[in-house]
């Protein structure tokens, strides 16, 4: 059993709260190798914010958990020697799929997690939820559930349409688990492709595809049920343009990939989740390299620029879109 305590990472309590009385959300960035850490943690300290290290069971199985584990350990010790003599990190599961995912990286020093019952009947997700929920306040780790199914693809997460969230199961929901958070489903999406080309419409001055509108009524409605229970929205990359256009511009053929207009994220939502443009920025930048420097075989010349481009991209969302700098 180790106690994330003791290895500097904090659970979401305090950080939420906070979040919740500024207005502002924690940017929650998915992490499954060395160069989006680095780049995670030095974004964090240039900027003064608080951040949640989130790590998938894919990425879990991609990296191996011990490792990424220490790491996040690794990420206290590195925001310290970069300057940042408090800094406010939660290492979290994103999607734990059963109590027993959950319980395995509570053991291993996970200072939260989520358990995602959303795709069982509504009775189902509650009884393990609540499991789950016991077993984490035990030990002080605080528990993101969620209720209503987002479409999309991250890691074996996979739903074909979207249900949004019910308001009205909100309450019972949130006092019968007894979670620390609640993820919502407003029509945001996982992956790179959000959203269909016949779901959007045509922006006439650009040609570009415009994302459908997301449910900003169940989102009200749900902020009117719990006043001040921390909110998170899942799948609100804003999938860059011009990321996408970089990559297809050099071998790439990514196909109409559309993502989550930046309005989202000036709700009262206290987490917001970003994977995919981390993925496309360094996918981007490692395009753009190779097809300059066709002679480069050196990992570091292509992942230097990439680890960059993640940076500047962590930085533009916590600045620009997330409001969470200056709060350390
Ligand atoms: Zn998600």
């Amino acid at each position: 059993m180790v106690d994330y305590k003791k290895i500097g990472l904090v659970n979401t309590r305090e950080m939420f709260k906070k979040a919740v009385n500024g207005g502002y959300a924690i940017p929650a960035f998915n992490f499954n190798n060395m160069e989006q850490m680095q780049a995670i943690i030095q974004a964090a300290v240039e900027t003064k914010s608080p951040v949640i290290l989130q790590v998938s069971k894919g990425a879990r199985d991609y990296a191996n958990p011990t490792l990424l584990r220490y790491m996040a350990e690794g990420a206290v010790e590195y925001a310290k020697e970069l300057g940042c003599p408090n800094p406010q990190i939660v290492l979290h599961l994103d999607h734990g799929d059963s109590f027993e995912t959950c319980k395995s990286c509570i053991d291993m020093g996970f200072s939260s997690v989520m358990y995602d019952g959303s795709a069982l009947p509504y009775e189902e997700n509650i009884r393990i939820s609540r499991q789950v929920v016991e077993y984490a306040h035990k030990y002080d780790v605080t528990v993101e559930c969620e209720l209503g199914v987002l479409a999309g693809v991250e890691d074996e997460v996979a739903s074909e349409v979207s249900h949004y969230t019910k308001p009205e199961e909100v309450i019972d929901f949130a006092t019968r688990t007894g979670c620390d958070s609640l993820a919502i489903s407003i029509g945001t999406s996982h992956g790179a492709y959000k959203f269909k080309p016949e779901q959007c419409t045509v922006d006439p001055q650009t040609g570009r595809l415009v994302p459908p509108p997301l449910a900003f009524d169940v989102l009200e409605a749900v902020e009117k049920k719990l006043p001040g229970f921390p909110i998170v929205l899942h799948g609100s990359s804003s999938v860059p343009q011009e990321e996408v256009d970089i990559i297809n511009a050099n071998g790439g053929a990514l196909k109409a990939a559309v993502g989550i207009p930046r309005k989202a994220a000036k709700s009262a939502v206290c987490k917001i989740n970003i994977d995919s443009d981390s993925r496309l920025a360094m996918t981007a930048a490692i395009r753009k390299h190779m097809a300059e420097h066709p002679d480069h075989f050196d990992p570091r010349q292509y992942l230097k620029p990439a680890r960059e481009s993640m940076k500047k991209m962590y930085i533009h969302k916590i600045v620009n879109v997330l409001g969470s700098n200056d709060k350390l």
